[in-house]
């Protein structure tokens, strides 16, 4: 299904509330696109009431200009004329749910391929697209941007992009990076302080997950688990696990990466990523998450060996097709 880009002042225009929400545990193109737009509707809207509200962002983003200003209280002092939902669907808003609910307008701005057709009442929904910040952009009448909508831009372009080397990486996507870098703000600085750089309790959880990680199916399947003992010990939360999975993906010869940690008795957060043909979308979306088909997570139930069966039963079906079909073009 194509979607088409919508005149976003337009929808915006007769709106004196405007409410910019995106998923629980924000990531950096969650935080980029929710910043981008809220800097880019209060230059574009002087008129309106614009606000924002995320779960805590990590403390890299305050780079980001109205990282301040984010609100995580979810307040809302009279009707919502416009909620802006980036880079989810409305199940993943978490405490925004109940306003998106309420607004009288709702607009879906979102990639991921689980939400292919939008939740809301004016939808752009483009599965496969490097990122939400890169269809904010293309949303943005050129006139208003400048250097610090730039950069919210570029983190949430290059966070979800895995620094422009993700398979979802367009020739768009680096020519818009190219336009963006333009504006002069200082990029290598912003990567590495935003992606690369970890504080040492990361790195040493980074280095825990490595050292327990297990191969399995012939070296085609890598997990590793961080237990709540261990996150009670770092002091750590999810925001001190980003990139974990991404490095367990890179282990030669593995074609699906599992890393997931605890979060509540019994429960696991679960991280997926694949290489070449495994579609995580589809295994996440059948434990009732979802993502993109290299990236995916979900929620489930169970001990670390209940969740490693469950998650590579539905792995091994798609690697066994796979197979079959590989099988038959070779026979062609
Ligand atoms: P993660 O490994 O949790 O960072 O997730 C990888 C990708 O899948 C990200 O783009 C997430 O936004 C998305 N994702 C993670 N969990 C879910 C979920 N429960 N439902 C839909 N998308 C998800
Ligand atoms: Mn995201
Ligand atoms: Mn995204």
């Amino acid at each position: 299904m194509s979607m088409e880009k919508f005149n976003l002042l337009e929808e915006c225009k007769d709106a004196a509330n405007i409410f910019i929400s995106g998923h629980i545990r924000p990531d950096g193109d969650c935080v980029g696109s929710c910043l981008a737009m809220y800097q880019y509707l209060r230059k574009a809207l002087p008129e309106a009431k614009v606000r924002v509200a995320l779960e805590e962002p990590a403390e890299v983003f305050r780079c980001i200009r109205g990282f301040d200003e984010i609100d995580n209280t979810y307040t809302v002092d009279g009707d919502v004329d416009v909620f802006i939902a980036l880079d989810c669907e409305k199940s993943r808003l978490g405490a925004a749910e109940e306003i998106f609910a309420n607004a009288r307008k709702r607009i879906n701005v979102d990639h991921h391929v689980s939400n292919e057709r939008g939740c809301g009442d004016v939808n752009y929904v483009v599965p496969g697209f490097s990122s939400t910040a890169e269809l904010v952009y293309g949303l943005f009448d050129k006139q208003y941007m400048d250097e610090e909508i730039a950069k919210a831009v570029y983190i949430g372009m290059a966070h979800d992009t895995g620094i422009f080397r993700y398979s979802n990486t367009s020739p768009e996507t680096l020519r818009i990076a190219a336009e963006l870098i333009e504006y002069g703000f200082d990029f290598p600085e912003l990567i590495d302080e935003t992606f690369y750089e970890k504080t040492y309790a990361q790195n040493q959880l980074l280095g825990r997950a490595l050292l327990e990680s297990i191969v399995f199916m012939n070296g085609k399947c890598i997990v590793s688990a961080i237990d709540k003992k261990t996150l009670d010990f770092y002091n750590a939360t999810s925001k001190d696990l980003e990139g974990i999975v991404n490095q367990l993906r890179i282990t030669k010869g593995v074609e699906c990466a599992i890393f997931m940690y605890m979060t509540g008795n019994l429960e696991y957060k679960v991280s997926l990523r694949s290489c070449k043909y495994v579609d995580v979308s589809k295994v996440a979306a059948f434990f009732g998450g979802g993502g993109h088909v290299r990236a995916a997570g979900c929620t489930l139930n169970g001990t670390f060996y209940d969740v490693v069966n469950n998650i590579s039963k539905q792995i091994e079906l798609q690697m066994k097709e796979h197979a079959e079909e590989s099988k038959e073009t070779d026979c062609l």
